[in-house]
């Protein structure tokens, strides 16, 4: 299947509570560009959101995420069922996709820290990993950051150096080839962060 999501995964049944997720087909390693942000996901502001019928609103406050300029994203491919964990296998640096910031086995579901993604209220967490927060906050980002921009130097170098099936999608190529040499470079990922003046002012 043609997707920006990266092409060795697949959507697994995970149960009744968490519906669908995202699992990866083969080993994909650290640094592996996981997902990249494209053309074909669909950009809504609030206004047109408030204007759509109530089902289309159901769909798109469960499968979309809000960008850092406060525009809901909804994912054409299976990208939308990543599912949160805790101890999320992919992150976002300040460019528009993700990598994967430890070695993914063939088998295991790749997951992201939804409050990086403009969270608007709180959830109840059952990712049952031992770092389980038990409830996901949208201010977790506030504690998290630097320890998720560590993570995410920590991988960058290997990005250069593993298979990039997405290369030809990343928009930021000539940078994010500086930050995988010199990660004092990359960007943070605070940059996908919302104030929340302007989300108050969104919604
Ligand atoms: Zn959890």
């Amino acid at each position: 299947m043609m997707s920006m999501i990266h092409p060795s995964t697949e959507l697994r049944f995970v149960g009744d509570r968490v519906g669908y997720g995202v699992f990866a087909t083969r080993d994909i390693p650290r640094g592996t560009i996981t997902w990249v942000r494209d053309k074909l996901d669909q950009t809504f502001s609030a206004d047109e959101i408030r204007q759509m019928h109530e089902n289309y609103q159901r769909i798109i406050g469960k499968y979309g995420y809000t960008d850092r300029h406060g525009k809901t994203i909804l994912c054409w491919d299976h990208a939308r069922f990543m599912n949160h964990s805790c101890a999320a296998t992919c992150l976002s640096a300040g460019y528009d996709f993700e990598i994967a910031i430890r070695d993914v086995r063939a088998g295991e579901e790749l997951t992201d820290d939804y409050s990086t993604l403009n969270l608007e209220s709180s959830f109840a967490c059952a990712c049952s990993n031992a770092t389980c927060r038990g409830h996901v906050h949208p201010d977790d980002r506030t504690h998290s950051a630097d320890r998720w921009d560590d993570l995410l130097r920590a991988s960058f170098p290997q990005i250069p150096r593993v298979e990039q099936p997405l290369w030809w999608l990343v928009k930021e190529k000539d940078d994010v080839l500086l930050a995988s040499a010199d990660v004092s470079l990359m960007r943070s990922c605070r940059l996908h962060f919302v104030e929340q003046r302007s989300l108050a002012s969104v919604h």
